[in-house]
């Protein structure tokens, strides 16, 4: 028997339609490095979104599943091709500046996108990259940057905002199908090639309303997040989606991403949200130790992107700032789980859950996988590979304008759940802590060894700055933990005291016996420990390593 219910699409477009309309009056704040950050409401974006889709389609014939690309910083101009490239049936495709040039190529070539938005500070990116990249035909240059690169190229060139002036602004919205490609974000390859990942309307719409549900981010139109996590790194995390939809306020960096900008920017504007990855809270905490600022606006603080080490969210504690641990993938939309504990416990109790990477929402259907294919208990204790399933979880990678969509082994289980790559427990009450990536663990003489776990224990050192532990080939063993480390300045601990303070929380077969430090920590285009360069530079003899007894 059917329900008697409307079978009403869930798009994009009515996001964009609600957030101008109903939360009009919220705001989306640039920094611009100036006495004044640039202010624009969510009723103007959404005007200048409807002009942007009327520029696109009549000046460049945009039709229903043409790529459009962004390589733009996060701020408003960003917001509004959020709003206005799916909701004309185009496909949204935001590139990671980071990237290096060859897989910014790739990634444009294999999208075929026909036009990029680009910010003018990010030409000196852009141009030596456009005569490698056929399908581009227009160029659309957003706020200050020198043009003059681009002349005599073979790409039409536009200004951002003469595009937009004398537009029609209302544009009669298509009626779509609500698994249509919505947008697109390849993965930052930080463990292979970049793969597109492709979100439809639906989930996009489905993963905003968990992003506002309480047990998520859970934020009102009272609320202004500070989205430090680029717009081209999983949409933000979805926030410029959910924002629309329950009318908070957005606070954007936009190329001012060092910790003293942002420092100044929490002061001054008084978020009381934000997210970011676990380097930039690194780097903050440094800039704050040595600058005192208030940051106590900020209520709640979404981290995940990487682990997060107990002792940042301790120091943050300590700040009158609170952490919240989530877990995702560019594959999860990202939104996989959230660590905040069960209700009605003392803030003791609370912790060992708070440090988890924390518990599945009901979108999320979670299942533990063994060495031998056998599913394990939520125990706690049994580690297996992570695989998880739901309506904003991808169940295909992006095969190309003419290729099929793909679904390699390692990536989907047969019955097509996504496989994580990420090695955990979960504990009976569904809190999953992740003990690795299965690339990165270490394997000892046969037990496995986390890499994760020693470098949350390096860096609640107080001389330890950063850390990343990586597996070298051993003999005697097959692999052992290589710690390199980043030492505070005027540190005076050394090896022999950095693993006798290890052993005072983890289990002597598993200390390490070789040691570097390191300047910093190669990072990857997201900010996150590139294990790869530290395991290269190992092998390549390119690091000055103290084996101890
Ligand atoms: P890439 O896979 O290219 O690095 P993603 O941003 O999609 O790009 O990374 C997802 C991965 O990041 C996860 O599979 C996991 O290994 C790691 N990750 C994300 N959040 C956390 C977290 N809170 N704790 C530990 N690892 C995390």
């Amino acid at each position: 028997m059917l329900s008697t219910m409307q079978d009403v699409p869930l798009l994009v477009t009515r996001i964009l339609q609600h957030g101008m309309t109903i939360h009009g009056k919220s705001q989306v704040t640039t920094w611009t490095g100036e006495a004044e950050p640039h202010r624009r409401s969510f009723a103007e974006i959404g005007t200048r979104a409807t002009r942007l889709a009327n520029a696109l389609r009549d000046e460049f014939g945009v039709q229903q599943g043409d790529r459009v690309a962004t390589l733009m910083w996060n701020n408003s101009e960003h917001v509004e091709a959020y709003f206005a490239i799916p909701s004309m049936g185009a496909v949204l495709h935001t590139l990671n500046l980071r990237l290096p040039p060859e897989q910014l190529v790739f990634i444009v070539n294999h999208a075929a996108d026909r036009v990029v938005l680009v910010n003018g500070t990010l030409l000196p990116l852009l141009v030596p990259l456009l005569p490698h990249l056929p399908t581009v035909e227009h160029v659309v240059v957003a706020g200050i940057g020198d043009r003059s690169a681009l002349e005599g190229l073979d790409v039409r060139v536009h200004d951002y905002e003469e595009l937009l002036e004398g537009r029609s602004d209302s544009y009669d919205w298509p009626d779509l199908d609500e698994r249509q490609a919505a947008a697109m974000c390849y993965t930052s390859g930080t463990t292979g090639d970049p793969k597109g990942v492709v979100y439809s309307h639906r989930s996009i719409y489905l993963h905003s309303m968990q992003v506002n549900m309480a047990e998520s981010m859970g934020l009102t139109a009272a609320d202004t997040s500070l989205v430090v996590v680029p717009q081209f790194h999983v949409n933000a995390w979805g926030l410029p989606h959910a924002t629309f939809m329950t009318g908070i306020n957005m606070l954007m960096p936009d190329r001012f991403l060092q910790p003293a900008p942002l420092a100044e920017m929490i002061e001054r504007e008084k978020p009381s949200h934000a997210a970011a990855v676990p380097t930039i809270w690194q780097g903050l905490l440094a800039e704050v130790t040595a600058n005192p600022r208030d940051l106590t606006s900020m209520k709640q603080v979404t981290i995940g992107g990487a682990a997060c080490p107990p002792s940042l969210m301790e120091a943050y504690d300590k700040l009158g700032v609170r952490l919240c641990h989530a877990w995702g993938m560019t594959e999860t939309s990202p939104l996989g789980t959230m660590a905040h504990p069960p209700a009605g416990l003392t803030a003791e109790e609370e912790w060992p859950y708070r440090i988890t990477q924390g518990r599945f929402p009901a979108g999320v259907e979670a299942r533990l996988v063994g060495p031998d294919g056998s599913f394990l208990p939520w125990d706690g204790e049994s580690a297996g590979e992570l695989e998880v399933r739901g309506t904003w979880i991808a169940g295909a990678y992006y095969g190309g304008a003419s290729g099929e969509p793909f679904r390699p082994e390692d990536k989907f289980s047969a019955d097509g759940w996504l496989k994580t790559g990420d090695v955990g427990v979960i504990s009976s009450d569904g809190y999953l802590t992740l003990t690795d990536r299965a690339k990165d663990v270490i394997k000892s003489g046969g037990e496995w060894i986390s890499s994760v776990e020693l470098e949350n224990a390096l860096m609640a050192h107080p001389e330890v700055a950063e850390a990343a532990v990586v597996a070298v080939p051993d003999d005697k063993w097959g692999e052992r933990p290589l710690a390199t480390v980043v030492l505070k300045e005027g540190a005076t601990v050394d090896y022999e005291g950095l693993r006798a303070f290890l052993a005072q929380s983890i289990a002597k077969w598993q200390l390490p016996e070789r040691w570097t430090v390191i300047a910093s920590v190669p990072k990857t285009s997201v900010g996150k420990f590139d294990k790869k360069v530290i395991r290269k530079q190992y092998a390549d003899g390119a690091l000055d390593v103290t084996k101890l007894d």
